[in-house]
């Protein structure tokens, strides 16, 4: 099943800038893939149009074979909080919340009633291997910590798709690949993901990479695919 599709999708600046020129790309479930690319390439922007967080100029974006592109905001975000899961560079925590209220928010837009926010919290920091640190604050746990409350946090919805942006970005070198090493375990217990990066290393082992190059993809590794070819 495909998860996700960008379909030939521009994305023009005001100005005239073309962060994205005719993008076309499929995630199948179960998937893990790179993006990669120099900076200012269009990464980011291709994330934020994968994570309905702006809308393509041009084209369109299906998530789960729907047609996403006209939705209303309340709709999308809706959408949003059922299907994907996000990690950032810099974790975006609160700093006020302990951990497990930090990932229980993941839960906030998705119907669970409140009673079992906290369990499922709880379950999420396990999977990630922090079911000793539930009621840390963020500023009590190191940089790898919580970076890990934060892929807790997007996954306790079990999202279809976890877009990670530079996850490992503001980590040292030996965190980075502890981190990598656990979005490869979740990879192997059937999350799908995405990572958006610059650093060729990260993307060589990833089992598929594509790669932009001035806001058109230039090369996909899988197997059948052509860039641009839908
Ligand atoms: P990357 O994430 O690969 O560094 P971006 O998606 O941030 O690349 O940027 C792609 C191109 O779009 C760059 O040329 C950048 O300068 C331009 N760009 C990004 N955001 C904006 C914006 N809000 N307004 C105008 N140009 C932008």
């Amino acid at each position: 099943m495909t998860v996700l599709s960008v379909r030939d999708a521009s994305v023009i600046y005001p100005g005239g800038v073309a962060a994205l020129a005719g993008v076309s790309l499929d995630i199948a479930e179960g998937e893990m893939l790179a993006i990669v690319g120099p900076s200012g390439s269009g990464k980011s922007t291709l994330l934020n149009i994968m994570g309905t967080l702006d809308r393509p100029t041009s084209g369109g974006i299906e998530i789960g074979g729907l047609d996403v592109t006209g939705l209303s905001d309340r709709r999308l975000s809706a959408l949003r909080g059922r299907w994907l899961g996000f990690v950032f560079q810099q974790f975006h925590l609160s700093a006020g919340l302990s951990a497990a209220e930090n990932v229980a928010t993941g839960l906030l837009y998705a119907g669970v009633p409140r009673h079992r926010r906290r369990p499922l919290a709880i379950e999420a920091l396990d999977r990630v291997g922090l079911a000793h640190r539930v009621s840390h604050r963020p500023h009590e746990l190191s940089g790898g910590e919580r970076q890990r409350v934060a892929i807790a946090r997007a996954l306790v919805n079990r999202p279809a798709l976890l877009l990670a942006d530079e996850p490992t970005g503001a980590l040292d070198t030996r965190t980075g690949q502890t981190v990598l090493q656990l979005l490869f375990r979740l990879h192997e217990e059937g999350t799908t993901i995405a990572v958006i990066t610059h650093d060729r290393d990260i993307a060589a082992g990833m089992p598929r990479r594509v790669e932009l190059r001035d806001g058109r993809l230039v090369a996909d590794s899988a197997p059948g695919r052509r860039p641009g070819v839908a």
